[in-house]
C-alpha cells in the first residue's frame, strides 16, 4: 500500500475519527464523520477495480485501513470491516452501476447473514427466497446487520430459490419496502457500529439482485466473505491491541509513586506483564502478515491461514486487554487512559461468526483432514 495513502489516512484519524471516538462510544452514535472522511479519500473504493473508478487495491490493504482505523476508534474500524465484505461482493458480482457507486464512495455496504434461527451458524438460513414472476420475495429474521440504518445495501443471505439446500446472496436496498430495522445498537463495545436485527416480510426484489447463481452462495461465503472478513476482523483486533499496549506503556512509564520516587514501570510485575502484551501483539501481526502473503501468493495453506488468523487476534485481543486494564490500575477503570473502551470493544469478534470456538473446530478438522462441514 502507498506510503502517501496510509500518511493521508492517519491524517483522518488524527484531525476527524480520533477526535470522535469517545464520543461514538458514549453516545452509541454512528461515525458519519468516518465514513466521510474515507469517502473523500476515496478509500471506500479501496478494492474496486480501477476499471469502475476504484482503488484496485487488494485485501490485505482492505486490512491495513481497518487496522489503523481500530488503533483509534474500533466502532469505525467495524463499519469498515464489514463494508469491505460487502463490497468485495458486489465487486465480483454485483451490477457496473453498483460497482460503480462503491468505487466512488456512494454505496456504504455490508453483510446481512446471521440470523435468529440459526444463530451464529451463517452457512445455515432458514430465510427464503421465493419467485413470483421477474421478482423474488424475501423472507427472513436477520440477527445482526452492522450499519443496519446507515447501509445503502445488504448484501444478504436466504436459501436458494431452488428450495435445494443450497444458499443463494442477494442485494436488498436498506429502504425496500417490508423491511423493519429494530434499532438502536445497545451494546457493549463497538457502541457506534449500529449493529441491528433486520426483519424482511414478503421483501420484493427484481431477480438480478442476484448476487452469483441461484445456489451459488456457499461458494461466494467461503471464497470471498471468509478471507476478507477473517484478515479485516483480525485488523480489528491487531489495531486494538497496538492502541491498548501503546496507552498502557505510557500510563506506566508516566505514572509515578512520589513516596517511593519510582514510575509504575519500575515495578518488574508491571514491566512483565507490559512484555506479554507486546509479545502478543508482535504474534498476532506476524501471524496476520503471514495470512495477508498467504492469500496474495495463493499458497496451499492459505484456508488454515484464513481460519487461524482470526480465532488467534481475537483471542490475543481479549487477553490483552485483561492484561491492560490490570496494569493500568483504577486510572484504566475510571477510563482517563484510554483502555476500557478498548477493552469492551475487544470483546466482539470472538462471538463474531466464525467465532472462536466454531474456528477451533474447523482448525482441528483441517489439521486432521476432515471435512469442515461434516
Ligand atoms: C458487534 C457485532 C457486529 C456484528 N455484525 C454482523 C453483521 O454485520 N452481519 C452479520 O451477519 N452478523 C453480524 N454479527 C453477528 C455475529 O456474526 C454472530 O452471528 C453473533 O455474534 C452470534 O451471536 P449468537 O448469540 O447468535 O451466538 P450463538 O450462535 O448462540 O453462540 C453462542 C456460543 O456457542 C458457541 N458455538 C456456536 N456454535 C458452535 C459450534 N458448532 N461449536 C462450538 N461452539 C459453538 C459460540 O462460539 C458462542 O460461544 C455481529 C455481531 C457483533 C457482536
Amino acid at each position: 500500500m502507498p506510503d502517501k495513502l496510509l500518511e493521508t489516512l492517519d491524517h483522518a484519524i488524527t484531525e476527524v475519527i480520533g477526535p470522535q471516538a469517545s464520543v461514538v462510544d458514549a453516545t452509541a452514535a454512528f461515525p458519519t464523520a468516518t465514513i466521510d472522511a474515507l469517502r473523500q479519500q476515496g478509500l471506500l473504493g479501496l478494492i474496486s477495480a480501477t476499471e469502475v473508478g476504484g482503488m484496485g487495491h487488494t485485501w490485505g490493504d482492505a486490512a491495513r485501513v481497518v487496522e489503523r482505523l481500530a488503533r483509534s476508534c474500533g466502532s469505525s474500524a467495524m463499519v469498515v470491516c464489514m463494508h469491505y465484505c460487502g463490497a468485495a461482493v458486489i465487486e465480483r458480482f454485483g451490477d457496473m452501476d453498483t460497482r460503480r457507486a462503491v468505487a466512488a464512495g456512494e454505496h456504504l455496504s455490508t453483510l446481512a447473514f446471521s440470523e435468529a434461527g440459526s444463530r451464529s451458524h451463517f452457512w445455515a438460513p432458514l430465510s427464503t427466497a421465493t419467485a413470483d414472476g421477474d421478482d423474488v420475495v424475501l423472507d427472513a429474521n436477520k440477527s445482526w446487520i452492522t450499519s443496519a440504518s446507515h447501509a445503502t445495501a445488504y448484501v444478504w443471505s436466504s436459501q436458494s430459490v431452488a428450495a435445494d439446500g443450497t444458499i443463494t446472496l442477494w442485494l436488498v436496498p436498506r429502504d425496500v419496502t417490508g423491511l423493519a430495522i429494530k434499532g438502536p445498537f445497545e451494546g457493549l463495545g463497538l457502541r457506534g457500529n449500529d449493529s441491528a436485527p433486520v426483519r424482511a416480510s414478503g421483501v420484493r426484489v427484481p431477480a438480478s439482485a442476484r448476487l452469483g447463481d441461484d445456489g451459488q452462495g456457499f461458494d461466494v461465503m467461503m471464497g470471498t466473505v471468509l478471507p476478507i472478513f477473517q484478515l479485516c476482523n483480525a485488523a480489528g483486533s491487531l489495531g486494538l491491541m497496538e492502541a491498548i499496549t501503546a496507552a498502557a506503556i505510557a500510563h506506566c512509564a508516566g505514572n509515578r509513586f512520589e513516596h517511593l520516587d519510582s514510575a509504575l514501570a519500575d515495578l518488574p510485575t508491571i514491566r512483565a506483564y507490559l512484555a506479554r502484551m507486546r509479545i502478543e501483539t508482535d504474534k498476532t501481526r506476524t501471524l496476520w502478515e503471514d495470512t495477508i502473503a498467504a492469500i496474495e501468493g495463493g499458497r496451499e495453506d492459505t484456508m488454515l491461514r484464513v481460519l487461524e488468523v482470526k480465532a488467534a487476534a481475537a483471542e490475543a485481543a481479549m487477553s490483552v486487554a485483561a492484561l491492560g486494564m490490570r496494569v493500568c490500575g483504577g486510572a484504566a477503570y475510571r477510563k482517563e487512559v484510554g483502555v476500557e473502551r478498548r477493552f469492551r470493544d475487544a470483546q466482539a469478534a470472538s462471538v463474531m461468526a466464525p467465532t472462536t470456538d466454531v474456528l477451533y473446530d474447523f482448525i482441528g478438522k483441517a489439521i486432521c483432514g476432515q471435512e469442515l462441514f461434516s
